[in-house]
């Protein structure tokens, strides 16, 4: 399957792959990053000019697409990096860090990091904007993530000295017929994470969890799963279940040794997939076009996701 796909221009040369990003991120043709300027602006071409390289004749400094944008600190050619994207945006379950590496003959380092770069991406941020709204329904709901009892849950925490830490948990809010937005679960921020994502003339439908006491939401109806109680009518948060399965499918069988201090950006990856579905009229190419405009304006670098994963 991917062969045939990979084969596009844009996956092959970087030439082609420069004309794809720059008709993303420059619809209006070029910007100049340097100072704005978008109507004087030259291309260099010659045998020993890099690919995509323009000159902006009001400032009078060079530039790619590349500038400002998650691409720029990496030295890996611009149509590699459209071949991972497309395969991360094309698989359900995401793509195996091992697979990266072995298609761009990468360290596992390298591969990892790249990985990581393309999940900030496909995280919208503050962009986002809220779910539900009036006369819509939002579902939250919570689930535990571990291989299995006896296992412990990553390499970093079997490392760590002291009790062991209980089992990690995400939590996911979905409108019904639109977005998610989900995130590792702290009990604390629950409140917090309610008032930023859902509107507040939606209504919530949840479990009878604690945490959801007293939301900031217009109306408020759940289920009580200690009673074995998971649905009454249309109180119940079914939608979620599939995305839960596919993400703990994705996390085990193709993710593995996934640090709970990385469990955001990997929730913003099956956001994404999610958010930017089939079912909503969103193919392949779309969504792979979708995360190169995400990579406007973001910048990642390896010391801070370090310093973040606690190595
Ligand atoms: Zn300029």
């Amino acid at each position: 399957m991917a062969k045939s796909v990979l084969s596009a221009p844009h996956f092959q040369t970087e030439a082609a792959a420069f004309a794809y990003v720059e008709a993303e991120l420059w619809p209006n043709g070029p910007v100049c990053p340097h100072c704005g300027e978008t109507a004087r602006i030259g291309q260099l071409n010659g045998k020993t000019t890099r690919a995509g390289l323009r000159k902006c004749y009001a400032c009078k400094k060079p530039f790619t697409v590349r500038m400002g944008t998650l691409f720029e600190d990496s030295h890996l050619p611009l149509h590699l990096w459209l071949q991972i994207i497309h395969l991360m945006c094309a698989s359900k379950k995401g793509i195996a860090t091992r697979q990266i590496q072995r298609m761009l003959k990468c360290s596992m380092k390298t591969a990892w990091f790249l990985g990581h770069r393309i999940r900030l991406a496909m995280d919208p941020g503050s962009t986002a904007g809220q779910l539900g709204g009036s006369g819509k329904t939002v579902e939250a709901d919570e689930t535990f993530i571990s291989k299995s009892p006896k296992t412990k849950w990553t390499a970093d925490e079997q490392e760590r000295p002291g009790p062991r830490r209980p089992k990690a948990q995400i939590l996911s809010l979905v409108e019904r017929g639109g977005n998610i937005r989900s995130m590792s679960l702290d009990h604390r921020m629950v409140g917090p994470f309610l008032y930023e994502h859902v509107h507040k003339d939606s209504r919530l439908v949840s479990d009878g969890a604690q945490h959801y006491k007293f939301p900031p939401v217009a109306s408020h109806e759940s289920v009580d799963h200690s009673k074995y109680e998971w649905a009454r009518g249309d109180v119940h948060t079914n939608t979620l279940e599939g995305f839960f399965s596919i993400f703990k499918r994705g996390i085990i069988g193709v993710y593995q040794h996934v640090s709970t201090a990385h469990f955001d950006r990997y929730l913003a990856e099956f956001d994404f997939r999610m958010n930017n579905r089939a079912k909503l009229g969103v193919d392949d190419v779309q969504r792979a076009a979708i995360a190169v405009r995400g990579a406007k304006g973001k910048r990642l670098t390896y010391q801070t996701i370090g310093e973040e994963a606690g190595a």
